[in-house]
């Protein structure tokens, strides 16, 4: 029988979408963090690019 809870817990929708404007690369985040609050201050750890913030669709 195969083991679906974490499957289940990942699948929460995130609060936050940082984006990446080079790579295109999305990194979910579930709280108010630094990176959320100073994208400017951080850069994509795959390409080095800059980020921006998303707010997730909340209803
Ligand atoms: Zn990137």
């Amino acid at each position: 029988m195969p083991d679906t809870s974490q499957y289940c817990e990942r699948f929460k929708l995130p609060n936050w979408w940082v984006i990446c404007e080079e790579c295109g690369g999305r990194f979910s985040r579930y709280q108010r963090s630094k990176v959320v609050k100073q994208p400017e201050k951080y850069s994509c750890g795959d390409c080095g690019g800059a980020l921006r913030v998303e707010e997730a669709a909340d209803e």
